[in-house]
């Protein structure tokens, strides 16, 4: 969950130094500020269709029976991975593996050098610009994984993730 005591450490850490993501190398993070790096997106809780051609996975708007469909927040969380034997926990050794990530993931973000966004709530200071800005499923289209009829799956697939949440992302808060 969110850590409101390190939200308050990283903003007055930056007000003197640059932001842990920015000056520790990924070992040196801490598992708080590790587990803050979660924008709490909820789109990794999606279910994902493999081309068997390219074996490149593809997101479908079918959420993860536990996802709650009004917050996208896990309601198994503390026992995410015996709810879901398929539920798997990010971390700094594995991320580089996780190739279905999405781009905009706070985890996929650093691993790969580049900065967090306007919106991640470690910049804005507030867990909502994921959804304020289109980031997340909040307000798209959904079906729980339990709602599905056998041989329908193609109908949710999301040819291009990228295109669906990030081209058209709001630049600001209120935008
Ligand atoms: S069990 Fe795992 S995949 Fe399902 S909602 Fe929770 S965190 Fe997401
Ligand atoms: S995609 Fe990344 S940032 Fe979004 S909920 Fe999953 S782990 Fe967190």
């Amino acid at each position: 969950m969110y850590d409101s005591g390190l939200k308050a450490r990283i903003l007055l850490s930056t007000l003197h130094e640059k932001p842990f993501w920015k000056r520790k190398p990924l070992n040196d993070i801490t598992e708080a500020e590790w587990e803050s790096l979660c924008s709490r997106c909820g789109i990794c809780c999606f279910q994902r269709i493999t081309d068997l051609k390219t074996g490149e996975p593809h997101y479908t708007s079918i959420r993860c029976r536990h996802l709650n469909a009004a917050t996208l927040q896990c309601d198994a969380y503390h026992n995410r991975f015996d709810a879901n034997h398929g539920c798997e926990k990010v971390t700094r050794e594995n991320i580089r593996q996780l190739k279905q990530l999405p781009d905009g993931c706070g985890y996929r973000t650093i691993a790969e050098g580049r900065d967090l966004k306007w919106w991640h709530p470690l910049i804005s200071g507030d867990p909502d610009t994921v959804h304020q800005a289109g980031i997340s499923f909040l307000d798209k289209e959904i079906i729980s994984e339990d709602d599905i009829i056998a041989g329908d799956l193609m109908k949710y697939l999301i040819v291009n993730l990228s295109k669906y949440f990030f081209t058209n992302v709001k630049k600001e808060r209120g935008n």
